[in-house]
């Protein structure tokens, strides 16, 4: 944490357990590739009822051998959303697919399924519609539509039916980037678990954490055993260590994150009670506030995993005046998400520009996350929502 704040952005939630198990790996010389991660992955098939867990050193790594498990190549289209982390776009650009950008929905930042609807209308139906989902400038072959992935924002599953169905009837993949999600219900199913293959990230401001690492989850075998291979530097089941049947990563996450995730997800429950209570108390506190917006939970979702908690100003209030005056009082806060299209790798390969997905802008332009955790105690969340309070109406906005 910068010394300028007196309030962590996010902080993890650890006990001397999670502490005790990953100093019991250090006892022993097995490091790598051992029990502490097969048991972990079956604490996970477990967790989600899914037939296959792979864990990985990144959320990224897992969501990019999601693409390639998929068979996703170079000229291949997909269906995404700009309101996201960049990794979500980038593990599509990592295999030269072709990203097409739908917006989102304006009360809860998930991808907005009637335009997932229509442009698989328009790209599917070969017609020259299909030309309004990229910029002019971008030519694309409108029958290597492969797939569909979504990003379960903040921590909120997708609406994931109708998305489905219109996979199904197109023989799409649904990848679910629940990176953000675990331990979230949909209609009382698992985020994650909605789509083909569904992964979770465990950076440490994620709801469980191994330092670094994810999950990816499936019922596809045929899928897994891709996965584990390219996970693993290509190696087949059966190839010696020399031997690589497949163009392989070093995706493999360490016993020490393992340990470290096992007893975090023996934990999850309670992790994530602690915090829908700090949003309860930061919805209390905000609500009333006119210039405020908090956040929203669609009735599709039967269980909220709160990853941040992420306000929106209204439009007259000047967002940068209210992050400087915040760090003034030692509060960081940030704003969530920065739209992918218009990231400037983004602008100069597609030509994306100001204006092309409106929603996304929108939030991108008022939203801001505020300090949230599990262990965020509630003078804390008063303290924040005291000086949101008193800089808005200091400055008469
Ligand atoms: C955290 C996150 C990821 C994965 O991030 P890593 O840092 O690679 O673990 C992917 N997508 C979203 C939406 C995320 O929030």
């Amino acid at each position: 944490m910068s010394p300028k704040f007196t309030i962590p952005m996010s902080s993890p939630d650890l006990t001397e357990a999670e502490r005790q198990a990953v100093s019991a790996v250090l006892q022993t010389p097995y490091l790598s590739m051992g029990r502490e991660l097969e048991a972990f992955e079956a604490a996970f098939c477990n967790f989600t009822g899914s037939r296959s867990a792979i864990g990985v050193n990144s959320g990224t790594a897992g969501l990019h051998l999601c693409v390639r498990a998929a068979g996703i190549t170079e000229g291949d289209i997909v269906i995404t959303t700009p309101f996201s982390f960049v990794s979500s776009t980038n593990v599509l650009l990592f295999e030269r697919a072709v990203p097409i950008f739908v917006d989102v929905e304006a009360t809860t930042g998930n991808i907005n399924v009637g335009q997932v609807n229509q442009a698989v209308k328009d790209i599917t139906s070969g017609g020259t519609a299909a030309e309004n989902w990229l910029p002019s400038s971008v030519t694309f072959d409108k029958a290597r539509l492969k797939a569909i992935l979504v990003v379960d924002v903040f921590g909120q599953p997708s609406d994931m039916d109708p998305i489905l169905e219109i996979a199904e009837e197109h023989n799409l993949k649904v990848i679910e980037d629940s990176c953000e999600a675990l331990g979230a219900e949909y209609k009382g199913r698992k985020a994650g678990t909605l789509g083909d293959y569904g992964v979770f990230g465990f950076y440490p401001n994620k709801q469980i954490t191994t330092g670094e690492g994810g999950v990816i989850v499936t019922s596809d075998d045929r899928a897994a055993s891709i996965m584990l291979a390219l996970r693993n530097q290509g190696r087949a089941p059966g190839d010696t260590w020399l031997e690589h049947s497949y163009l392989g990563y070093n995706y493999r996450l360490d016993e020490m994150s393992a340990a470290l995730g096992r007893v975090q997800l023996t934990r999850l429950d309670e992790m994530l009670a602690k915090r829908s209570q700090v949003a309860a108390w930061y919805e209390n506190r905000l609500f009333e506030i006119p210039e405020v917006e908090t956040p929203q939970v669609e009735k599709s979702t039967s269980r909220m995993s709160w990853f941040v908690y992420v306000i929106r100003l209204t439009l007259a209030v000047d967002r940068d005046y209210v992050v400087s005056e915040l760090e003034k009082r030692g509060i960081p806060a940030r704003p969530y998400f920065a739209p992918i299209h218009l990231q400037r790798y983004m602008v100069e390969q597609f030509g994306y520009k100001e204006g092309d997905y409106p929603v996304t802008e929108d939030l991108g332009h008022r939203s801001l996350a505020l300090p949230f955790s599990g262990v965020m105690k509630e003078t804390q969340v008063d303290f924040v929502c005291s000086a949101i309070r008193e800089i808005i109406h200091q400055a008469g906005m």
